[in-house]
């Protein structure tokens, strides 16, 4: 039992090994993806379950190294350590913003809903910096006005509780400029209700973890049903994620929920078949 126990700390410890390598590679490669044109955007409807309406999308980045697709659960944290999600996050919302500006002028514009890393919050300074990129793109992309309705910005909670006055000043700002805000991975992390109770936002999205357990027991329901009412109370729009089945989507329409996103009716996609699919 000794002898084993040790093969399986020297198990343990080689995978360790092999995750810092392969870490610190990805840092090496997250480093120059920016300036090699790496990067993609793709792009996942958000529909009325009723209707199947889009009624809006979420952005979701690609990386693709070497011919090798990363997924944004490995490099993200990756950026976040290294502090490369500030230019990262930058790029994101100049080319969501050029999107919404395209979809503009074929007379097909939906909220885009982007991603935002909390770490863009981290300090006052950075915040400053994450509200003036607003006007990096607005006068890159030459425009008048900016179309800050058109647009959500989805924040995990992780790591919120630091800098809760600045960063709730800048949710304000954000907000009276028009902008939406949506607490994403609802319920997963610790602190969802304080946050809640702290911040200014505008939805929730219930995390796939949630919907994905439906059948799996009475408790599950209870628990989105609790959600629901609780968003209902505080006047949230809800979103669920990752409904993949029609029992999945027939228990949200029972909930009268509002809006869906999943591969049940649409795949995260690039651009081309996006833009084909809002034109149809
Ligand atoms: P997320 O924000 O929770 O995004 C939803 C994830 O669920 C996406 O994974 C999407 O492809 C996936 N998904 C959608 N519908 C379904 C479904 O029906 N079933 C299942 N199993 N999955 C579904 P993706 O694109 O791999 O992104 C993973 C995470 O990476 C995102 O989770 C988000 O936290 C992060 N991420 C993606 N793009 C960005 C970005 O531009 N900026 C930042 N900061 N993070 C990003
Ligand atoms: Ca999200
Ligand atoms: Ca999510
Ligand atoms: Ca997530």
């Amino acid at each position: 039992a000794k002898a084993q126990g040790r093969n399986c700390l020297q198990f343990f410890n080689q995978q360790i090994q092999k995750d810092a390598e392969r870490n610190a590679e990805l840092h090496l490669y997250l480093k120059t993806a920016l300036s090699q044109d790496e990067f993609e955007l793709y792009y996942q409807p958000i529909v009325n379950p009723f209707s199947g309406q889009i009624i809006k999308a979420e952005v979701l980045l690609r990386w693709v190294h070497d011919g090798q697709f990363i997924s944004p659960d490995e490099f993200i944290p990756i950026a976040e350590e290294s502090g490369l999600i500030v230019q990262i996050g930058e790029w994101v919302r100049m080319q969501a913003l050029t999107t919404v500006v395209a979809l503009q002028k074929r007379h097909l514009a939906i909220p885009l809903s982007i991603n935002v890393s909390t770490i863009e919050f981290w300090t006052p300074d950075l915040q400053q910096r994450f509200l003036a990129y607003f006007d990096v793109i607005q006068q890159k992309l030459g425009l008048d006005e900016f179309p800050y309705s058109l647009i959500t910005l989805e924040i995990t909670e992780s790591l919120m509780m630091k800098q809760q006055e600045t960063i709730n000043q800048l949710l304000t700002e954000l907000r009276h400029r028009g902008m939406q805000i949506s607490v994403d991975d609802f319920g997963t992390g610790y602190s969802s209700l304080s946050y809640l109770a702290n911040f200014p936002v505008d939805q929730i999205k219930i995390d796939k973890s949630f919907i994905q357990k439906i059948s799996s027991g009475p408790r599950h329901k209870a628990l989105i049903e609790a959600i629901v009412s609780m968003s209902r109370a505080l006047d949230l729009a809800i979103v669920v994620e990752g409904v993949e089945t029609q029992v999945e989507l027939d228990y949200i329409k029972q909930q009268d929920i509002e809006a869906v996103q999943g591969y049940y009716f649409y795949k995260p996609m690039p651009q081309e078949a996006f833009f084909d699919l809002l034109a149809k």
